[in-house]
């Protein structure tokens, strides 16, 4: 067996255990811990929260959570917002009280959210005031009273008033900020699950990723453990989505460990994202490949001084060498740009480049404390210099999928590695770059988007319920323009649909009204006189991406 080591020093988590996460980072037992510095600030209104603040806000929720809610240790608490700076308060209440905290997409359908509350078992979920309509939908179906149901400011920082549906204000769960909080053993923090993000894994519906106050710990000391590049005191342009794992870990806590300061935008927009670079002086900001294309490439850029960003790391998609190198010079050098490999599996991050050394188009090298094997079709390590499946195994790779043993096992070997579905080439200098996938996933923007088949969430799924489609694969195309790959739909029409002129538009409506925004198929809808499928059914994707690719090259 070949297995590859990091390069980085090895963390030794046991030795520096501090209990949980709430105590970890929020704590005297954390170094950098400094009560009056500021931890968050809402780019739009200017709303701070010292450190202090983080803590106390955050234990009066733990208090409301298990006193009022009545939520009990190891029970799950399901947060549907998009970002603010109250977001954290909810991630740290629920560590606090010794509960499961789980983030769903904001921008999910009621089928969406339904199956993420059923999957997470929520107990009660904290739902924004935009999307109260979709909390109520969901809520019934997957059948938790309305009344379970909290809810927290929309985008103009205010609540409906009265509350619809028997909700209740999110006001209401804050309670005394002398709760004590709950700190696990060592034992406990390694097995006992402390988040809940979903991730559609290597094939099919979302699943929960079970993962212990240990793994995000760890993650953090191991991407400390990277070298002085993420040790630092930043203050971090915070755009990506707090749900999902690169802004869980990367974005809140690993700045939050560190005692730096997020500058928190509800969502990505140019100017908004471009001002608040400049007027908080942020060192560093976290992006997605499209991010990293507006900023490498849109004119109004060159209005702003952004002389204060120490680095900017893109991660949760392929971000391309050229756009790589676009971005650095765009930035006139003064900026590092880079690119890591993550997983929500991997609680974030798997792959880091040095402090000293970029390869532009690589992820960097292994995370510190972390094993890989690239793996052949076969299950054999393949040759030196040859491209394999990336198997890892380490401290920060999740306990299991939540409630789902087939998944686990099909996902986790017995000892331990987990299977990316990434394909990726090692150089000999240790630099990794993913050359493909074989799992069945898009990446639209960094959020995943799950083809596969027969589930209401699913974008075949929901096709199939289509009354003009008879059948259908969906697939990514890549987009040089919008840097991301885009979810296209390949369909054999009804016959009695088939000349309808309007087709290809009403199958991509039918697809946006059902499910989130990611999913639509913004690649278009291709229509073919069959699927390409193998003797047993599968679909053969292989055969769709050649397809997409001769179309592109007009063949
Ligand atoms: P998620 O769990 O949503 O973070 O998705 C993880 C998957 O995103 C990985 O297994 C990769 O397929 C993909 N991914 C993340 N970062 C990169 C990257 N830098 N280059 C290529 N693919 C990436």
């Amino acid at each position: 067996m070949t297995v590859f080591t990091s390069p980085y020093p090895t963390v030794r988590p046991e030795q520096q255990h501090s209990g949980g996460v709430f105590d970890f980072t929020l704590t005297s037992a954390n170094p950098h811990f400094r009560p009056e510095k500021v931890a968050l600030v809402d780019a739009l209104t200017g709303k701070q929260l010292t450190y202090g603040e983080l803590a106390k806000e955050s234990l009066r929720f733990a208090d409301g959570l298990t006193r009022v809610a009545k939520l009990q240790r190891g029970q799950s608490v399901l947060l549907f917002s998009p970002n603010s700076i109250l977001y954290p308060v909810f991630l740290f209440a629920g560590q606090a009280a010794g509960l499961v905290v789980s983030t769903a997409n904001s921008s999910y359908l009621p089928d969406e959210l339904a199956h993420a509350i059923h999957l997470a078992d929520a107990g009660i979920v904290l739902a924004s005031a935009d999307a109260l309509d979709v909390a109520q939908k969901a809520c019934k179906e997957a059948k938790l009273p309305t009344d379970r149901v909290y809810v927290v400011p929309g985008a103009d920082g205010k609540l409906p008033s009265p509350l619809p549906h028997g909700m209740k204000s999110y006001e209401t769960l804050r309670g005394s900020d002398s709760f004590k909080p709950v700190v696990p053993s060592l034992e406990q923090a390694k097995k006992d699950l402390a988040y809940l993000p979903f991730s559609s894994g290597t094939t099919g519906k979302a699943k929960g990723v079970a993962l212990s106050a240990h793994n995000i710990t760890t993650c953090v000391l191991q991407t400390r453990s990277q070298g002085g590049l993420f040790s630092q005191v930043d203050t971090v342009l915070s755009v990506l989505p707090m749900y999902h794992i690169f802004g869980l870990v990367v974005m809140l806590h690993l700045t939050f460990y560190n005692g730096g300061t997020c500058v928190v935008l509800p969502k990505f927009d140019l100017v908004k994202a471009l001002e608040s670079v400049q007027k908080f002086k942020c060192t560093t900001a976290l992006v997605v490949p499209p991010i990293a294309l507006a900023l490498a490439k849109h004119p109004i850029v060159d209005k702003f001084d952004l002389t204060s960003l120490r680095y900017i790391l893109c991660g949760a998609a392929p971000l391309s060498a050229d756009l790589e190198k676009a971005l650095y010079d765009r930035l006139k050098g003064r900026t590092r740009v880079f690119q890591g490999l993550g997983m929500t599996e991997t609680t974030s991050v798997a792959m880091l480049p040095p402090d000293n050394k970029g390869k532009p188009g690589y992820v960097g090298q292994l995370l510190s404390t972390m094993e890989a094997r690239l793996v052949s079709p076969e299950g054999e390590d393949v040759p030196p210099g040859q491209a394999g499946e990336l198997w890892l195994r380490g401290p920060n790779i999740l306990l299991a999928y939540h409630k789902n043993k087939k998944a686990t096992r099909e996902t986790l070997t017995s000892d331990g590695w987990l299977m990316t579905g990434d394909v990726c080439e090692r150089d000999d200098e240790g630099f990794y770059r993913v050359v493909e996938r074989t799992k069945d996933l898009i990446k639209y923007k960094g959020f995943q988007v799950a083809p596969a088949e027969y589930a209401r969430v699913l974008v075949e799924g929901v096709l199939l319920t289509c009354p003009l489609v008879a059948d259908c694969a969906v697939i990514g195309v890549y987009s040089e323009e919008q840097a991301t790959e885009l979810p296209r739909a390949y369909i054999v029409p009804n016959p009695e649909h088939a000349k309808s002129p309007t087709l290809l538009k009403d199958v991509a409506a039918y697809v946006a009204e059902k499910l989130a925004p990611h999913k639509r198929l913004r690649g278009g809808v291709v229509v073919l006189e069959a699927i390409p499928k193998s003797p047993s059914g599968k679909i053969l994707r292989k055969d769709l991406r050649v397809l997409a690719a001769q179309e592109k090259q007009g063949k």
